[in-house]
């Protein structure tokens, strides 16, 4: 009787555990996909209301805002010639 019920036990435990591995892999697929579709699609936020965009529209196809380009590759520019300029005065100054 114990026997049959340790078995019981066990196979429902192994069934338990097999159900979530089974949405663990469908949830970490679903992850990798998503991820990945972020990463090589060719879209830009909005940086109004965040909606993904292709890399040829001009407006927002969620809001209508305006899409200039990437704030943060200008920042980047200009971070990199002021790293520049200041090691130069640097160079100088010694
Ligand atoms: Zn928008």
């Amino acid at each position: 009787m114990f026997a049959l019920l340790l078995l019981a036990t066990a196979v429902w435990l192994g069934r338990v555990l097999y159900d979530n591995a089974e949405a663990l892999v469908i949830g970490a697929a679903a992850i990798r996909r998503r991820i990945a579709a972020s990463a090589e699609g060719p879209t830009r936020a909005c940086q109004n209301c965040q909606a993904q965009n292709s890399m040829t529209a001009k407006f927002c196809t969620s809001c209508g805002t305006s899409l200039g380009q990437p704030a943060s590759r200008d920042d980047r520019v200009t971070v990199v010639s002021e790293k520049e300029r200041s090691s130069t005065e640097l160079r100088r100054s010694a």
